[in-house]
């Protein structure tokens, strides 16, 4: 086998993928700490009070469709950003309830949650979500099985590679997998917790370019990972500007809703 035939295949003549997601988590990410302050919470409402028509604008403007995972005690309080979202063409993915670590629950506890999130965001959408993330991106030891069992088809998770892969089939189904990762995350450099100062921008930007450019240079996914509260100040918004710019103006790189990359994964029966 010739190193060319290695590598993944995407549609057309792209030689990389590129995604970007927002965790539409809003209050929750702090409830989930156990914070109930009200200030602290507040932080929560900018995302999708302040932030996200700012970022649905610059999604449009940039002709880029977007991976949005939504809890669903989010979609609940906040149905009418579900539906803008929706409405805008983006996908919406499932996120668990209020932020709950599923590593901290029991399977039964882990199956209702994964059905509320079915039963809470397909109506809001008009269609039923297929694409899976744990809050925090920590699994239980049944995760993938309920995600399959309960028909998604891929899960945005894991962190061991810079291309998509089949997990082993559970169900009758092998969800596919889109690596995601810390470093193209927004939080660990800007959410604030009162114990560590907030990184500014422009180091970030910088490092999320190279980042970008190293994986689409390896023929793989660039998995951005944002959240409206956190890139929705203004001063980090200018960064997501660049980023869609920069991505826009990369030669043969497919941007798509985690959705189609995992269906021309499925459909190009890569491994
Ligand atoms: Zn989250």
């Amino acid at each position: 086998m010739t190193a060319a035939e290695t590598l993944p295949r995407w549609p057309g003549d792209s030689r990389a993928a590129c995604a970007f997601t927002f965790d539409l988590d809003a209050e929750t990410l702090w409830m989930a700490r156990g914070v109930h302050e009200p200030v602290t919470l507040s932080q929560g409402r900018f995302g999708p009070v302040e932030a996200l028509p700012r970022i649905l604008a610059m999604l449009e403007k940039a002709e880029v469709r977007a991976s949005f995972f939504i809890p669903a005690w989010v979609a609940s309080h906040y149905p009418e950003a579900v539906r803008a979202i929706a409405k805008a063409g983006h996908e919406v993915g499932c996120h668990g309830d209020e932020h709950e670590r599923v590593s901290d629950l029991d399977p039964k506890q882990e199956e209702a949650i994964l059905t509320k999130s079915l039963e809470t965001l397909t109506p809001l959408c008009g269609r039923r979500p297929v694409g899976w993330r744990a809050p925090a991106w920590q699994l239980s030891a049944c995760s993938l099985d309920l995600a399959a069992k309960h028909g998604f088809e891929y899960s945005s998770n894991m962190m061991d590679r810079l291309v998509p892969y089949r997990h082993p089939e559970a169900h009758g189904r092998a969800l596919v997998e889109i690596p995601v990762s810390w470093v193209l995350d927004d939080a660990p450099f800007f959410m604030f917790t009162g114990q560590r100062s907030i990184q500014a921008p422009g180091p970030v930007l910088q490092g999320w370019l190279t980042e970008f450019d190293g994986i689409t240079e390896a023929h793989g996914v660039t998995n951005f990972t944002f959240h409206p509260q956190i890139i929705g100040r203004p001063s980090r918004l200018a960064c997501l500007r660049e980023v869609l710019d920069h991505v826009k103006h990369t030669p043969r790189v497919w941007t798509a809703p985690l959705a189609e990359i995992a269906a021309h994964w499925r459909n190009t029966q890569q491994p």
